[in-house]
């Protein structure tokens, strides 16, 4: 190891070229130029004690830079290993090559002794020429006083460099000196640490920390470091220890930190490479399998056809993630293992939803808004001007959270229609949502993908039906959802209808939320108080009431013959179907409070006549064949029996010359005739109320079903019993309970209404009482039948009939007073549409009349009850049947 050595006054120079030599570390060279070779042998090889030689760097011009001022100026020399002439300029060395270009070299002017630990020579055959290999040991600095390169080899006048002994120890108290030496230790052992852990070599130079002192420690440590000729050099010059030390620390640390950042390169490089040559490896494998199996690898482009898809798909990010991690748990399964197929069902859901695709909205026109409306849809005026409002602050304020608007009405009165022409003012599409008979709440919000066969709900798949984030969409027959076992399907149409949540709709099955807010929701129901109340309470109600006759009479000549000729191919060229005719279809053949029935009425005249046309044109290009066969050439060819080359015309001709003709013969007027031949006998009549109540007993009532208003009729009878009530008629509770009510009613009053004898006063002796409600099939609940009953009872016992001409409406109360009931403004078109004449009103009720067309009220006379008193006083031909005072005791037991 480098102890303090005694140098010499001169030393044979040994030039390193571009390399430096530093004192503590080895080297192994090998010596063939003549001049090296020369050095080695004298200087080494042939003296009996080790000798020294000096290790002198020198550079090539090309090194230099400009900082490099450390040359001996005025030296020249004529060796080195590769060099052959060397001239002198003032500060550069110029070596000549071969060609005659002078190659400038630099000598450093520092250098370090060292000695040969090993020796060997070799003879090269067959030229003969000696070489020598060395190991070299750094052993200390010296600085190049002259140089003389005369000689066979370069030699040196040098003086030493390092610090005597006494010097080091007084360096070595210096503060300055210790702290630099306690942080090139700290750095040196983290460095030594760090290699201990990667080569497990680091135990030899921790004993050299230990022992060595560590201004020589720091040339060990730099000389094992790959570093730059500069750097080496700068080591080199570091004569100072302090200075050595702190420039050691520095390379130290340095190094230290390109070996971690290496080796976190390395790590993050090999974790990559581990895990991809890993899935590689698998794949490689799979496809193999899947070659064994004979599978074909369609699925693996059918994913990347999905990937695609859902790239283009607009996903938030964060649904983006999910999407991601979800496709590369498929990827990783085969198609036959299960969930494969579910997994990928969701993921083209995902691909499919419109997250960002919408219908771009028009600049709202409201006056074309209004015209469309207007041009869709006959009358209607309140409920069109509600629209148009909508639309007006949706033009004002797109973002508007404006009520959910819900069309009310019985079936056929244009809810839907109306709701598609709100899409086509704004420019969007149109989706529409069943929700009648929904009782899961799974069909609202879809089921978890962990049930087998579960999909998404409804409004989802409507979205993805139609493709954009924001439609119309109409949630038609809200009111027929119902809640049982399997959850409330309107708690989660809340959320849906809900502007602050439905932004984050959660979907089971999508399982991330989709923002709904884009969409733009409509509802229709057939009745309003099946909602409930909380559902109701985001909704506007709009509600549509029935049509009067007229009013279906304009809306079928307007809007439906139009239509229904267009969707049947025919025009009114070919079928008219004339106003009275259209009359008689709504009187004879439709009693509905919509138009859907005429317009299927219709679509059946129409078919029939598209049938007739379709029969004629047949018809009619037979016979123009027939005419043209007639010409006397084809004639005499026919005569003879030859056969006949078929003449094609043009078909533009043809047609032209056909539907002409067809024109001429095929109008088709309907008439009575024609419609009882399509549409069958008539199926009402005005006659149907006055035959029905010919008989005492029977009253006609006004109830509200969902189809609208409707007129009930209330049969009454008596026979030998033992005085009990039968009900029939699918009745339910409360209808039940109001015949109880009207029968005790009457059996109260029998004296003050006189229908029995002073001495009879229980009606029901000895016989019971029969309360039936045709139409049987239908089911039949509420309380407005309670002034009917009572009429119908009134009747059987008084055996008076009630007059035809007169329905009623009304609740009645255990002692007689008529409470108002909903659906006026439905039961008096019902009315109407029976030909009713009177209607008898609660009084209550007045304040609805507003709602009824003009036309249809000025057609009836409106009676308003109080009291059942009331009722009866109109009900009956002449006022109250006790007026007239006749007891049918007689007829009552005769009718037993
Ligand atoms: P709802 O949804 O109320 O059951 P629809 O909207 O389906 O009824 O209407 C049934 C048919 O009647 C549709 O063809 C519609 O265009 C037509 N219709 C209803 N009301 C009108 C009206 N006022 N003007 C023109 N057509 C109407």
């Amino acid at each position: 190891m480098a102890e303090s050595v005694e140098l010499p006054g001169r030393l044979a120079i040994l030039p390193f070229r571009n390399q430096v030599l530093l004192p503590g570390a080895f080297i192994r060279i090998r010596c063939t130029s003549h001049t090296s070779v020369k050095l080695v042998e004298q200087e080494l090889w042939q003296r009996e004690e080790k000798g020294l030689i000096g290790i002198l760097p020198v550079r090539d011009a090309a090194e230099m830079t400009s900082m490099d001022s450390v040359l001996s100026q005025g030296v020249a020399s004529e060796c080195g290993e590769r060099s052959s002439k060397v001239q002198i300029n003032t500060s550069d060395a110029l070596k000549v090559d071969g060609k005659n270009h002078p190659e400038v070299i630099h000598w450093h002017k520092r250098g370090v002794a060292a000695r040969a630990l090993h020796l060997s020579r070799g003879v090269e055959k067959p030229s003969g020429r000696v070489t020598y290999i060395v190991v070299l040991e750094g052993l200390c600095r010296f600085n190049v006083d002259e140089l003389n390169t005369r000689g066979p080899y370069c030699t040196a006048k040098i003086s030493p460099l390092e610090m005597t002994k006494a010097e080091m120890e007084q360096v070595e108290q210096d503060p300055e000196f210790v702290t630099l030496s306690r942080q090139f230790k700290a750095t040196a052992m983290e460095l030594i640490s760090v290699l201990e852990q990667k080569q497990k070599t680091g135990g030899r130079i921790k004993v050299l920390l230990e022992t060595l002192p560590l201004h020589k420690l720091a040339d060990i440590f730099v000389a094992s470091f790959e570093m730059s000729l500069e750097e080496q050099l700068s080591m080199l010059d570091s004569v100072d220890p302090k200075v050595r030390l702190s420039k050691a620390t520095e390379l130290v640390d340095r190094h230290l930190q390109s070996i971690r950042v290496a080796e976190k390169i390395t790590q993050k490089v090999e974790g990559q490479l581990s895990k991809s040559q890993k899935e590689f490896l698998l794949r490689q494998q799979m496809r193999a399998i899947k070659e064994e199996l004979g599978d074909n690898d369609d699925d693996e482009d059918d994913l990347a056809a999905l990937e695609r898809k859902m790239q283009s798909a607009g996903m938030p990010s964060n649904i983006w993630k999910h999407a991601q991690r979800e496709l590369r748990r498929l990827k990783k399964m085969q198609p036959q293992q299960p969930g494969y197929n579910s997994s990928r069902v969701y993921l083209e859901l995902l691909a499919d939803l419109p997250w960002q695709k919408a219908s771009e909205e028009q600049e709202l026109d409201l006056k074309a808004a209004k015209d469309r409306l207007d041009s869709d849809h006959y009358g209607l005026v309140k409920v069109k001007q509600r629209i148009i409002e909508y639309l007006a602050v949706r033009k004002l304020k797109p973002d508007a959270r404006g009520p959910v608007l819900c069309f009310v009405g019985p079936p056929g009165v244009g809810k839907t229609s109306l709701a598609s022409s709100i899409a086509s003012a704004l420019g969007r599409k149109f989706v529409r949502i069943s929700l009648g008979g929904v009782k899961d709440e799974a069909d609202i919000r879809g089921h978890r993908r962990t049930y087998i066969g579960s999909m998404p709900g409804r409004l989802i798949d409507g979205l993805k039906r139609v493709g954009v984030c924001n439609p119309v969409m109409l949630l038609d027959e809200i009111d027929k959802t119902g809640s049982d076992v399997r959850g409330d399907p309107a708690s989660a149409l809340l959320e849906v209808l809900d502007l602050e949540q439905n932004k984050s709709f959660n979907d089971h099955y999508l399982n991330v939320p989709y923002d709904l807010s884009k969409v733009i929701f409509v509802a229709t129901a057939n009745r309003a108080q099946p909602i409930p109340p909380p559902l109701l309470d985001r909704m506007e109600v709009i509600e549509l009431p029935g049509y009067t006759a007229e009013e279906k009479l304009r809306i079928a000549m307007q809007h439906l013959i139009p239509r229904v000729l267009d969707q049947h191919g025919l025009s009114s060229e070919y079928l008219q179907i004339p106003e009275a005719m259209v009359k008689l279809v709504i009187e004879r053949y439709t009693r509905e409070a919509g138009v859907r029935n005429l317009e299927r009425n219709l679509a059946a005249l129409a078919r029939a006549a598209a049938v007739r046309v379709a029969e004629q044109e047949q018809a009619v290009s037979i016979s123009k064949d027939v005419q043209k066969l007639a010409s006397p050439l084809l004639d005499n060819r026919l005569a003879e029996g030859a056969e006949m080359e078929m003449e094609v015309l043009p078909i533009g001709v043809n047609n032209h010359e056909i539907s002409n003709t067809f024109k001429i013969s095929s109008l088709l007027v309907v008439d009575e005739a024609m419609l009882e031949k399509i549409l069958g006998p008539p199926r009402f009549d005005d006659q149907e109320a006055a035959d029905r109540v010919a008989t005492p007993g029977v009253s006609v009532g006004l109830v509200w079903t969902t189809f609208g208003g409707e007129v009930q009729f209330v049969e009454a009878t008596a026979m030998v019993g033992t005085g009990e009530l039968h009900l029939t008629g699918q009745l339910g509770d409360v209808i039940k309970e109001s015949a109880q009510i009207a029968l005790t009613w009457v059996r109260a009053r029998v004296a003050d209404l006189k229908l029995a004898a002073a001495e009879e006063t229980n009606l029901l002796q000895g016989r019971d009482i029969h309360i039936h409600f045709p139409a049987g099939a239908v089911p039949k609940d509420g309380p407005s039948a309670g002034v009917t009953l009572v009429t119908a009872l009134v009747s059987l016992f008084s055996q008076k009939s009630v007059r035809a001409d007169t329905a009623m409406t009304g609740e009645m109360t255990l002692r007689g007073l008529v409470l108002p009931v909903g659906g006026i403004k439905d039961k008096i078109l019902a009315a109407h549409r029976h030909g009713i004449k009177r209607v008898i009103l609660p009084e209550r009720n007045l304040k609805d009349l507003v709602e009824v067309p003009a036309s249809v009220l000025s057609s009836l006379e409106v009676l308003v009850a109080k009291r059942m008193e009331d009722v009866l006083e109109h009900a009956f031909d002449g006022g109250s049947p006790w007026r007239q005072h006749k007891i049918r005791t007689k007829f009552l037991k005769s009718n037993i």
